[in-house]
């Protein structure tokens, strides 16, 4: 049975990863299987900066957001040579199997060790909700709360001032932090990768809103690297009666103590990660499917599509 394993955290952080370095901690030593955390992700296991981790040193982190064990990039790893010196570090330090906790290139990274002897399993851990294997990825519900509160604040003011609210929110993307905001927040629009964005049918939408719905604000949330919304905010109120205001969310949406779902979501996941390298299995990556925990192996994630929100985006118009 394995006796030491390593954990970290790779890529963007997100809420909830701590609560996953947490579970994995505490599930490894209740099973006499004692737990390295490795700093800086696959950059600070290059370079050997690691501490033993005890039940203590994970106390108090389950709230905070961010990752205490710090996050990096280092392209680098995908060098095969840079792999086989990590294996050597990890083998010196006697850590016979790993949990990264990341986006799909960490999952990469855990695969690539993962054929070199080094078992691995990969967590699911960005606000993107942009990880295939999956239906939601630890952060995104955080991050999801962090947007509903904030454009609830903005429709305050944009009713007040018959005022056009655009707001991007994140997704690298993935849709869903847009879709699922727009839903909580009763947007009057949402712009996704899986709507594509046509700027003259956005405007013709806010036209008819106005004058025919006669609705006196309007709320139009967009996912990142669509458009440029300081640009649109200026088209709408030019050419609609509406006056556009253009909002980027930002990094707030980053940040912030980890929402009750995703404490959930992570802890349950660190539970499965280290029953998975209990059991000898390695390669996989950890989801939750119809609120179920499962582990599918890596490629087989990767190669998936992901899955459908058609329903969600015909409930949206639904809605609106
Ligand atoms: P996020 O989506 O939050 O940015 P991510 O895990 O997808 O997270 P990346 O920057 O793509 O973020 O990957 C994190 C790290 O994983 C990289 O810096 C690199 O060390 C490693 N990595 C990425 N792709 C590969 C690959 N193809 N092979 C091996 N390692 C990889």
């Amino acid at each position: 049975m394995v006796k030491k394993i390593g954990v970290l955290t790779s890529g963007g952080d997100a809420p909830g990863m701590n609560a996953a370095i947490r579970a994995v901690t505490r599930v490894a030593l209740s099973n006499g299987i004692e737990v390295m955390g490795i700093h800086d992700g696959y950059k600070g296991l290059l370079e050997g900066n690691m501490e033993l981790l005890d039940r203590t040193r994970v106390s108090d982190i389950l709230a905070r957001g961010g990752t205490t064990l710090g996050s990096a990039r280092l392209p680098e790893f995908r060098e095969e040579d840079v792999q086989d010196t990590c294996v050597n570090i990890l083998r010196q330090n006697e850590i016979e199997a790993l949990v990264v906790i990341g986006g799909d290139g960490s999952y990469r990274g855990a695969q690539a060790l993962t054929k070199k002897g080094i078992n691995c399993i990969g967590l699911p851990g960005t606000i993107d909700n942009d990880i295939p294997g999956t239906d939601f990825t630890i952060g995104f519900d955080t991050a999801l709360n962090t947007c509903v509160e904030n454009v609830d604040k903005l429709r305050d003011t944009s009713s007040s001032h018959h005022r056009c609210s655009i707001v991007e929110v994140m997704g690298n993307h993935c849709g869903d932090l847009a879709l699922y905001t727009a839903i909580n927040c009763g947007a009057e629009m949402v712009i996704s990768p899986e709507t594509g964005y046509d700027e003259i049918e956005v405007l013709e939408r806010l036209h008819y809103l106005g004058e025919v719905v006669r609705k006196n604000h309007a709320i139009i949330i967009v996912s990142e690297k669509l458009c440029d919304v300081e640009a649109l905010a200026k088209k709408v109120s030019q050419n609609t009666g509406f006056s556009g205001r253009a909002t980027v969310l930002g990094h707030i949406q980053r940040g912030g103590s980890p929402s009750p779902t995703d404490r959930m979501l992570a802890s349950r996941m660190g539970e499965k990660a280290v029953d998975l390298l209990m059991e000898g299995i390695g390669g996989h990556c950890v989801g939750i499917i119809d609120n179920e925990i499962t582990s599918v192996p890596i490629d087989e994630a990767l190669e998936r599509p992901r899955k459908s929100r058609k329903k969600l985006y015909r409930l949206f118009e639904r809605l609106v």
